[in-house]
């Protein structure tokens, strides 16, 4: 296991959910954090949250991840403070599931517009830094439903699907330099995610829902262990779903 004592972390939708606990455990472990998101107030609670338990500096970028200018002066930011980038957790993502019947068009424009261009603004900015560097890795966060496409989520999985696509390609074209590729793709975690849906059908759909989702740390740990590896390792691919999600 390598340290990540003096690196440098930017986690987009880092405001809520999964990005919260991984930038809870990226610093744990040592590294600088930069914290990405719309509500930059909730960004600076965790800001000060962090700074106050462990030993590392966390940066408040607001961020709306659709704004190619934004995401390129998150990384712009990133490099004034801590002159590199070794890790980008793409992580900003909506789930507005609803029926295609439905025709919910403004959500699946919002939901390819924050899902897969945030992501591909994400490398935009990131990768040629990490290109220069010769070294980083980037975390790309899918779902599940980027391997399986269930009833209301063909849009959602359409981008998450897309999300796999993106990660599946960087790794083939990045394989001979210095940058590492990890896509991850949880299952069912509780967080805010569900509370933006708006289609009556999908959210009757929810209300008989009895798994036991995931935590948020739960997704953390595996992000760790993916940014911990001995540098020549690449871990590819993560999924991880509750044991009684089927
Ligand atoms: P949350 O709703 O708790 O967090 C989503 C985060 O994305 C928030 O921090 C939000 O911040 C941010 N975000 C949304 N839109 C934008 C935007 N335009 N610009 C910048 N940030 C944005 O959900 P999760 O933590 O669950 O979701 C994190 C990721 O995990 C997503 O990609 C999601 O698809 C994926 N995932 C989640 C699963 C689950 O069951 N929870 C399962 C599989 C995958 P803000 O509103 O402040 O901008």
């Amino acid at each position: 296991m390598t340290t990540l004592q003096n690196q440098a972390a930017v986690i987009t939708g880092a405001s809520s959910g999964i990005g919260k606990a991984i930038a809870h455990s990226l610093a744990e472990q040592g590294a600088h954090v930069v914290l990405a998101a719309r509500r930059a107030e909730r960004l600076q609670e965790l800001a000060d949250e962090i700074t106050s338990q462990y030993h590392v500096e966390a940066k408040v970028v607001e961020t709306d991840v659709t704004k190619r200018e934004d995401v390129e002066n998150l990384v712009k930011e990133t490099k004034d403070a801590f002159g590199r980038l070794d890790i980008f957790i793409n992580n900003a993502g909506v789930m507005l599931l609803s029926f295609l019947k439905n025709d919910h068009v403004d959500e699946w424009e919002q939901m390819v517009d924050v899902n897969i261009k945030g992501v591909l603004y994400g490398i935009h900015a990131g990768l040629p830094v990490m290109l220069e560097q010769d070294s980083g890795h980037i975390i790309n966060v899918s779902s599940v439903a980027g391997h399986e496409v269930f009833p209301s989520s063909t849009v959602y999985s359409a981008t998450k699907y897309a999300v796999k696509a993106l990660s599946m390609g960087m790794e083939k074209e990045l394989a001979k330099t210095g940058v590492r590729v990890t896509n991850i793709s949880p299952g069912a975690v509780e967080t805010e995610l569900t509370d933006h849906i708006t289609d009556g059908e999908v959210l009757d759909m929810f209300k008989d829902r009895s798994m036991q989702p995931l935590e948020a740390a739960d997704i953390a740990n595996a992000v760790s262990y993916a940014v911990t590896q001995p540098k020549s390792v690449n871990v590819n691919e993560i999924i991880v779903r509750p044991l009684h999600q089927a």
